[in-house]
């Protein structure tokens, strides 16, 4: 960094860099590889701020260098991490491929964040791949993170998208382009998958202390931390796809090497939100037999786990065949909480406190109902919520007036009030989701170079439970004559 930019050194980053302390078998030492003209797209202020970075003083010229790559922050020691993974079933060694971790950035309050740029290059895992990204996905990755973040659903998150001005070349040229995500860590299924792949107890052990260390030092003095921390990451699993399933968010692409140790969500590709009800509904190109279809997002997280449990099995028990009746007793018990963990979101999406024996049947009906007669997810728990929906004539339907009767008489139990189930409806129920046609409009100006119809979107989208002067213009569903939507993996 040459004088003229001593100014960057008042950013206020705080570097201390720890995954390059592993043995290095778990990553790669190398440098972003600098872009032609970056140049920023998105910038995220308010997310800098919260992590303590101040860019008010940083001209757009210099953030792009930053976000680029281009000129790395003092501090900074860059990594690509390895990894393994089943994809779509099938184990492989990954490793990110077009990513890099540029640093470990402690906050004022003394968390913990890995900044990684997107699309920074080849890495000594990219295959066949050519290490970069395009405009679109990126910004598609920046909005859904960020709206995921603003449904209050763990998350990594997305500070900066800067163009390359260079061209990637997928099916037709795309505008080159590089996200800056932030995440509590990149641990995955897949990289406890890649360190127990050697068969060596202490490598394991080591990466294992690590990531206890990072994420839940509390456990280290427990009996046998590695029951904990499987049993720590089931609950969060279970936490984090009922929140999906709760406002209708198809990842797309649940490998063992998109799931995170963490709990939050992880490499947004193919996901995308679900309008009308249905259970089977897949959006990405190449899940052919919807594997990760809405409905078997849970089934997919408990053969997640399974992996996950596998490669912890050396460090449950010295004895293989006890390790493994332990590990399958606690994986055995994902169902079960699971089931009640759902029953205990959907009473909430309808405003019912208590429980009673009814329940199940009344929310089972609703979905069917929702199912068979194509209604929108998002808005039919809008419209009990008294909102104003636009599509509402599906409402009068026999079936569902019935159906709503019930749940009104339902309502009463308990010494509920309007005042008591709208509160809780309104907790859990969001107003506005990141549309696909509506994120297809936004990313189709952005990529024109009119940004406004995305920062309107991602403005309404930071607070998709509260009422906004805009919100309505976000709720329509796509029109039913459109064609199915698509998503890709070229992202
Ligand atoms: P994902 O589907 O995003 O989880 O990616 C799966 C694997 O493919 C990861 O190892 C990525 O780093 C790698 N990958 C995806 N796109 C590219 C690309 N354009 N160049 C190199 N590697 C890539
Ligand atoms: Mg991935």
């Amino acid at each position: 960094m040459d004088k003229s930019h001593s100014y960057i050194d008042k950013i206020g980053w705080q570097f201390d860099n720890t995954y390059t302390k592993l043995p290095n078998y778990m990553f790669s030492k190398l440098s972003p590889i600098p872009v032609n003209t970056p140049e920023v797209v998105a910038f995220n202020y308010s997310l800098s701020k919260e992590i303590g970075l101040d860019f008010s003083n940083i001209p757009n010229k210099d953030l792009a260098l930053i976000f680029s790559g281009n000129l790395l922050p003092r501090g900074s020691d860059t990594i690509a991490q390895a990894y393994a993974g089943h994809q779509f079933g099938h184990f492989t060694m990954l490793g990110d491929g077009r990513a890099i971790v540029i640093g470990e950035h402690i906050t004022k309050d003394n968390k913990r964040f890995d900044i990684q740029f997107k699309g920074s290059g080849k890495t000594p895992y990219s295959r066949n791949g050519d290490g970069r990204a395009a405009l679109e996905p990126m910004l598609r990755e920046y909005i859904i993170s960020e709206a995921m973040y603003g449904l209050g659903i763990p998350t990594t998150r997305s500070l900066a998208v800067v163009k390359t001005g260079e061209t990637v070349m997928r099916e037709i040229p795309l505008k080159g382009a590089i996200l800056t995500r932030v995440a509590s860590s990149h641990i995955r299924v897949g990289t406890f998958q890649y360190a127990i792949f050697f068969k060596d107890k202490n490598n394991l052990k080591t990466f294992f202390d690590y990531t206890i260390k990072r994420h839940y030092p509390y456990i280290k003095d427990y009996k046998n931390p590695a029951i904990e921390l499987l049993k720590i990451v089931i609950e969060k699993q279970i936490k984090l796809i009922i929140d999906w399933m709760r406002v209708g968010f198809i990842h797309g692409v649940m490998n063992t090497d998109n799931m995170t140790i963490s709990g939050e969500t992880i490499d947004y590709g193919p996901c995308a939100f679900m309008d009308r009800y249905d259970p089977e509904t897949v959006f990405s190109s190449i899940d052919y037999h919807g594997r990760y279809a809405y409905f078997n997002q849970p089934s997919v997280a408990r053969w997640n786990l399974e992996r996950f449990a596998e490669s912890l099995i050396p460090l449950i028990d010295n004895n293989k065949d006890k390790a493994i009746k332990i590990a399958t007793e606690i994986i055995n018990s994902f169902s079960e909480k699971y089931k009640k963990s759902w029953f205990e979101m959907m009473r909430r999406k309808l405003g019912l406190f208590g429980e009673d024996s009814n329940d199940e049947s009344l929310i089972i009906d609703l979905l069917s109902w929702m199912h068979k007669n194509n209604a929108d997810y998002t808005n039919t728990f809008c419209f009990l919520m008294d909102e104003k929906i636009e599509e509402s004539k599906i409402y009068k339907n026999q079936g569902f007036v019935n159906w709503k009767e019930k749940w009104q008489k339902r309502l009463k139990l308990y010494d509920s009030s309007p005042e008591k189930y709208l509160k809780l409806m309104r907790s859990v129920n969001p107003l506005v989701i990141p549309r696909n046609h509506k994120i297809e409009e936004v990313l189709k100006d952005a990529n024109s170079g009119d940004l406004n119809p995305f920062s309107n979107f991602l403005k309404v989208l930071e607070k998709p439970y509260k009422k906004q002067t805009k919100t309505n213009n976000y709720q329509f569903p796509a029109p039913s004559n459109k064609k199915k939507y698509q998503t890709f993996c070229g992202t």
